[in-house]
């Protein structure tokens, strides 16, 4: 058996905006996912590794040592498996990825490095701290503060404030005592501005300012947790004019968002670029069954009722070695306006009037369509989808066929507990009926929340599924559109203090 690379990556600093084009597709693809940052942990539910072995500090768990990771990842490649090395910001900032690396080199394992967004950079950038400028810093220099835990090593004190640079310290929060005084002692003016960046890049960054004298004790007067950064230098006073994230309309609030894993929407990312926290929460798996037979000449219509359906179809037909053009000659139905922009993006106009669809149904408005109508019509779907369909068509004189693309599996949630940490999201998002079964499963505790969320639902099944748990939506769009239900709850949100 060949041996498996292992792969050192950065997840970036917490958003997952910031994870990099090569580690997200990584990620997604390897066999093994050795992770320990709980903020990349919605692209760990993203992955579809086999196996995701989470090695760090949690819940009554604690960290693993460093040989004990090495271990499982030599042991993981000589498996032939590829391996990602997930770490937090950039492998080798203070990350122990080189110590990795050494590692698997005297193991004789190739390994590949992916750097990642460094928190002490992206951190003051969200905070609106350029960390080099002009006019005030032409260096920037990266400290740990880990000098607090190992006793014996101290840091050349004179020489960090006799440089003029931004310092940025890293693992700031117990070290910051220490690290204040002694650059004042070494010669750096009390006065110099400084600032904690907590929860960097995530819905939660908190920056607190001050002085090299202050942000001690204004650390504990707020309460300033890990994971922060200490930035000190006069560039913190450009925090007052490029203090950006605030700014934003939905910034500080958190959204908790379901869907399907694979299955990608821009709402997620508008969400987000309008300042929202987003938890992205894949509650099911769509797994492609393998072995379709799909007979396209005997029927007149294909009915899509989910995206999901559009994009396994087109898969099928590109694993036949044909296109879009199969579809050419049959009436192309879309269900819903989600599912008729995932046709455009294959090239397909569905042919019918999504008005019609939403007031006749689809099996009366394929019958509307055209004349004579279409009789046999092909439903691409899930082998979880119901039969309240089918009946429909036959009911309208047509002849379904069913075409089973895919099978749904429920995903496993147990991370989402744990990074709630007992809050409450602003808002809860369902798309689906399993989405909230799956969820309140998971948390049930999301049921009785002193300030409880917003509820919106996309449809008539996600809100059935809630009603029947005795909530009713606050949010449930005019159609089932994920677009729109996302318009709605911005405009919900943004009328809400
Ligand atoms: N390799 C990481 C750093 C690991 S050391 C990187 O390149 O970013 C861990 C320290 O990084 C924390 O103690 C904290 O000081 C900093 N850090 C990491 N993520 C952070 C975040 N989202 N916000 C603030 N500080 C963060």
């Amino acid at each position: 058996m060949s041996v498996g690379t292992v792969f050192i990556v950065g997840a970036g600093p917490g958003d997952p905006g910031l994870l990099t084009v090569k580690a997200l597709e990584l990620v997604r693809t390897c066999d093994v996912l050795v992770y320990d940052n709980l903020m990349a942990d919605e692209c760990v539910a993203l992955s579809r590794a086999a196996e995701k072995i989470y090695v760090g500090k949690g819940s009554g768990r604690h960290m693993m040592t460093q040989e004990a990771i090495g271990e499982i990842l030599v042991d993981r490649a000589r498996g032939g498996k590829t391996v990602v090395r997930l770490k937090g910001g950039d492998p080798f900032v203070f990350g122990r990825g080189g110590e990795e690396c050494q590692t698997l080199g005297r193991a004789s394992i190739p390994f590949v490095v992916v750097p990642g967004v460094t928190a002490g950079i992206a951190g003051p950038a969200y905070a609106g701290i350029p960390v080099t400028h002009r006019d005030m810093s032409r260096g920037v220099t990266l400290v740990t503060g880990h000098f607090s835990r190992d006793q014996e090593v101290e840091l050349p004190w004179e020489a960090l404030a006799g440089l003029g640079h931004t310092l940025v310290f890293y693992m700031a929060v117990a070290a910051l005592e220490r690290a204040c005084s002694s650059l004042i002692q070494a010669g750096l003016a009390g006065d110099t501005p400084a600032a904690l960046v907590e929860q960097a890049t995530t819905g939660s960054q908190r920056t607190v300012t001050g002085t090299l004298s202050t942000i001690a004790s204004l650390a504990r007067e707020r309460d300033v947790k890990p994971p922060a950064l200490l930035v000190c230098g006069h560039v913190v006073d450009l925090q007052q004019e490029l203090h950006w994230l605030p700014q934003l309309p939905l910034a500080g609030r958190s959204v908790l968002f379901t869907r399907a894993a694979d299955r990608d929407y821009d709402a997620v990312d508008r969400l987000r670029a309008l300042g929202a926290k987003v938890i992205d929460v894949p509650v099911v798996q769509l797994v492609a069954r393998g072995d379709v037979g799909m007979d396209l000449a005997s029927v007149e219509a294909v009915a899509f009722t989910s995206a999901a359906a559009v994009g396994f179809f087109f898969d099928l037909l590109a694993r036949q070695g044909r296109d879009a053009r199969a579809l050419a000659g049959h009436v192309v139905a879309a269900a819903t306006h989600t599912v008729a922009s995932e046709l455009e993006r294959h090239g397909i106009a569905a042919d019918l009037d999504l008005e019609v669809v939403r007031s006749l149904g689809l099996a009366r408005a394929l019958k509307a369509h055209g004349v004579g109508g279409p009789r046999r019509v092909l439903l691409p779907r899930s082998a979880a989808a119901g039969a309240d369909l089918v009946t429909d068509l036959e009911r309208a004189g047509l002849e379904p066929v069913t075409l089973v693309l895919y099978d749904t599996l429920p995903a496993d949630l147990g991370w989402l507990e744990v990074k709630l940490a007992g809050r409450s999201p602003d808002a809860v998002v369902f798309l689906s009926g399993s989405g909230v079964a799956a969820v309140l499963a998971a948390v049930p505790a999301l049921l009785d929340l002193e300030r409880p969320p917003l509820w919106a639902c996309v449809g008539r099944l996600s809100a059935q599924a809630l009603e029947s748990r005795g909530i009713v939506p606050d949010v449930l769009p005019t159609r089932p559109d994920v677009d729109m239900l996302v318009d709605d709850l911005v405009e919900k949100m943004g009328s809400q203090p």
